[in-house]
């Protein structure tokens, strides 16, 4: 059966579907945005999780991003790879720590690429910011170096820029990842502000000294999200906040762990309940949560 495209009534066609497996972690990193949700323990059956995903693909979502919580806390983040239809991608986002075991066997259940967040090189500066002791940085940089081998690539590393913590460390960034020759592509984010920390990082500042040493700067579809080529280094920025432009041409939808379609992470009062519904219940629903997507940042 033919099925409308999800378009929302701002004309933007909904291609990407982020969602979220576990509200557990095993980090408790102090700028942690939880995907727009208070932190809960809360998670639906893989076969629930199943039935989303076919829908989403129904519905003309062309690519799946698992997050959490952590989403290898899920012993059977494999079986629920296994059991969904192909997207064009198939992406994770995860801190790494339990990924060098599990590498091989994600890209054979069907994962095809992982982000992995590293905010920093400095093993104090990592246990501070993640709020755990030193020895796990090591872990997630085994973790980087088995999904480049597992072929998880390209391998992002996602650096939120915290003002006074990390800003310094972009030219090391940079160095680690051409170590990986093109298999790793680091990603800066700029950080939104849901909790007290910092200040704001100057990321026009960021970008500027990137474009002076870019060979070559290309804007993406997503987001329209800058991406620099420093040196055999693959930049790419994150720039969500006061950015009408990251709205305007967001073609995401979000499951929360819990089992609720999210239209914004940066809005909590327009969340469809989805965890009770049958497979096709669930397809109204997604119609439901795309009508109400509304710009968060207007043009
Ligand atoms: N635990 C997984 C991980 O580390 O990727 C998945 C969940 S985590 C919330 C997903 C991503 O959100 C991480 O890469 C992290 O860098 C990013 N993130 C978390 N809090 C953020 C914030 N306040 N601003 C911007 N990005 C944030």
């Amino acid at each position: 059966m033919e099925h409308d495209a999800l378009i929302d009534s701002f004309g933007r066609r909904i291609t990407s579907l982020r969602i979220s497996i576990t509200g557990t972690c095993n980090l408790n990193c102090y700028y942690c945005h939880n995907e727009g949700q208070s932190r809960h323990r809360s998670q639906m059956s893989p076969e629930h999780i199943v039935n989303i995903i076919k829908t989403a693909s129904k519905l003309g979502v062309k690519k799946v991003k698992f997050s959490g919580g952590e989403p290898l806390m899920r012993q059977d983040f494999e079986d629920i790879l296994v059991s969904i239809p192909k997207f064009r991608n198939i992406s994770a986002t995860t801190n790494g720590v339990m990924l060098s075991k599990r590498a091989v066997s994600l890209k054979s259940a069907g994962l095809d690429r992982v982000n992995v967040s590293l905010d920093t090189l400095q093993p104090e500066t990592y246990a501070k910011i993640c709020q755990c002791n030193e020895d796990i940085h090591h872990m997630v940089l085994d973790g980087i170096q088995s999904a480049v081998h597992a072929g998880l690539t390209p391998v992002k590393l996602n650096m939120v820029m915290l003002k006074g913590v990390n800003e310094h460390e972009l030219d090391d960034m940079m160095s680690f990842v051409r170590t990986f020759d093109r298999d790793v592509i680091l990603q800066i984010i700029e950080p939104m502000d849901f909790g007290n920390y910092g200040g704001r990082v100057n990321v026009d500042a960021i970008e500027r000294d990137l474009g002076s040493r870019a060979s070559q700067v290309v804007e993406r579809k997503m987001h329209r999200r800058k991406k620099y080529m420093v040196d055999g280094a693959e930049v790419e920025v994150v720039r969500p906040i006061d950015n009408s432009r990251f709205c305007a041409h967001c073609s995401r939808l979000r499951v929360t762990a819990d089992g609720k379609l999210k239209p914004c992470l940066l809005v909590d009062d327009n969340l469809v309940d989805v965890s009770t519904a049958g497979i096709h219940e669930l397809e109204r629903l997604f119609y439901q949560a795309v009508n109400l997507r509304k710009p968060f940042y207007k043009g």
